[in-house]
């Protein structure tokens, strides 16, 4: 399936995320990178030794979440924007998501957008708690967002709310 659509099964998600009790302690970040490419940026970006490729190039990246600091580094660092920070220990109704956007116009903090699954379709609403896009991040804007939790395995994007017109 996902050979024909480009779409992540469930099971493959599930094996991105780092279990459960990782994610209520504080922000980690889950790589959703499932095929061999030669791509490393990832490796080179964390300061922590978070993420290993190895020797190899082409193989897929391996995240230590329990090396991780969520500083969220390597999610703009990544050009298959295929990298997110998920934090589970702010709330127990809901998990915030750190995760590159690279449309235009980006959104404003407090903003009520349209949470998205990773076949685009929307899925769950979300609020927009933060947009990071200084140079260092080098045109692929951070946005925060808070969604609820019951959506962890579901959100993976957004789109902005069509402005009501009249
Ligand atoms: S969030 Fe920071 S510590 Fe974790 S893998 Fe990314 S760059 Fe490394
Ligand atoms: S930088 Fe992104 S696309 Fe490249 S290997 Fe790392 S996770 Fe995969």
């Amino acid at each position: 399936m996902f050979e024909k659509t480009g779409v992540a099964t469930r099971e493959m998600v599930m094996t991105k995320f780092p279990p459960m009790e990782r994610i209520n302690k504080g922000p980690v970040a889950v790589v959703e990178c499932y095929q061999k490419i030669p791509c490393n940026p990832c490796q080179t970006a964390c300061p922590a030794g978070a993420i290993r490729i190895g020797d190899d190039i082409n193989n897929v990246p391996q995240r230590d979440e329990s090396l991780c600091t969520g500083c969220g580094i390597c999610v703009s660092k990544c050009p298959g924007l295929a990298i997110m920070i998920v934090d589970g220990s702010k709330s127990a109704e809901t998990v915030e998501f750190r995760i590159p956007y690279e449309f235009l116009p980006l959104p404003e903090a407090g903003e009520q957008v349209v949470g998205l699954d990773r076949a685009g379709q929307p899925v769950c609403s979300a609020k927009v708690l933060k947009v990071m896009n200084p140079p260092a991040f080098d045109r692929t804007p951070v946005v925060t967002l808070e969604v609820e939790r019951k959506y962890l395995y579901d959100f993976r994007n957004f789109r902005r709310e069509a402005k009501a017109h009249g």
